[in-house]
């Protein structure tokens, strides 16, 4: 019997021996790198509650002032921020989303729906999205850009873009980041999204997740495909299974062998998978997209959109408000 595998590429072979050293050029991989930044985050996070000026931003996140210093300087470089007097006047310089930055709010909003579903522990979720321009209640529901309908992993043909190839792994000392420590990112307000990046924010805990998506399920395939230590393997694989992302099975039982596969929870990953790979493709691959998405269901190349549950419409953070199902520690001057 064929295995049934979620994604099909002719290039992703799991025999290829170029996965041992070569890191396939991934834009979810690229959004996430961004996002994982625990300080990073919440810098973002609080511009979409309209927070905007240094002072701000320093005294609702109790950050030392180097570290918010050197996050702004970075989305500003990148163009995630840019740094202006206020348009109602004033002298004080304010930090606002650019374009590019804003286009940030549907992976936000789609990573808050994962959370909010999956994460609460049985809890109403803390925050409430209010849809402006349909005044309703709204859930963030990701789709396909070209017919509005679902996606989901077996209705996703992917083959390579012409971003498509990899770099040479680097050295994972090399990569690690001055601050990925997740504890932080709770701070100030309980989040969906952040309870969300406490599992995709860990670099090899992406990446085992992001094969499941490939169709992989044994161990040995994970790791010739990632080049990872079998402890560190081990080690991601018995965590996904505690956070409830992937379930092991018994394949075979003499000798016992064993495969993991998503569970629901595991699967509904997949469409913040798709949103944080559509920024990506937008903003950081120089408009060489590495995969392009086929939507099986009606035939045309698409990317993924958030859209409110309720109207359809493509959710913009300017037309959104909130209910806050929790106080805040400090007083917050927003406007
Ligand atoms: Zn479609
Ligand atoms: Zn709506």
């Amino acid at each position: 019997m064929a295995k049934p595998t979620m994604l099909e590429s002719s290039s992703h072979s799991a025999s290829d021996a170029r996965f041992a050293s070569i890191e396939r050029y991934s834009s979810v991989a690229r959004t996430v790198e961004i996002l994982s930044d625990a300080w990073g985050f919440l810098v973002l996070r609080e511009c979409f509650f309209g927070v905007r000026r240094f002072e701000q931003f320093q005294s609702i996140l109790q950050v030392p002032r180097t570290t918010l210093v050197e996050r702004l300087k970075k989305f500003t470089t990148l163009g995630i921020l840019k740094k202006q007097l206020p348009s109602t006047g004033g002298a004080r310089h304010e930090y606002c989303f650019t374009e590019q930055g804003r286009d940030l709010y549907a992976t936000m909003v789609a990573l808050l729906a994962f959370g909010d579903r999956w994460l609460a522990g049985g809890a109403q979720p803390p925050l409430k999205l209010i849809h402006k321009a349909c005044k309703c209640d709204c859930t963030p529901r990701v789709v396909c850009s070209h017919c509005h309908a679902g996606v989901d992993p077996r209705s996703v043909h992917y083959r390579d873009g012409p971003g498509a190839g990899g770099e040479e792994r680097i050295a994972e000392r090399k990569r690690s980041r001055r601050n990925s420590d997740v504890s932080v990112l709770e701070r100030i307000r309980p989040c969906s999204v952040a309870r969300t990046l406490q599992i995709i924010g860990d670099r090899w805990s992406f990446l085992v997740i992001r094969e499941f998506f490939y169709g992989v399920r044994r161990f040995d395939e994970f790791q010739s495909r990632l080049g990872i230590a079998t402890n560190i393997l081990s080690d991601r694989l018995q965590r996904l299974v505690e956070q409830g992302i992937a379930e092991k099975r018994l394949y075979q039982e003499r000798p016992k062998r064993y495969e993991y596969r998503l569970t629901e929870m595991g699967r509904d990953m997949y469409g913040p998978m798709l949103v944080m790979m559509a920024w990506g493709d937008k903003w950081l691959s120089g408009g060489k997209a590495p995969l392009k998405l086929r939507h099986r269901e009606c035939d045309h190349d698409f990317h993924a959109l958030v859209v409110c549950d309720k109207c359809g419409a493509e959710l913009d953070p300017r037309e959104m408000s909130y209910l806050l199902r929790y106080a805040l520690p400090v007083e917050l001057d927003v406007g």
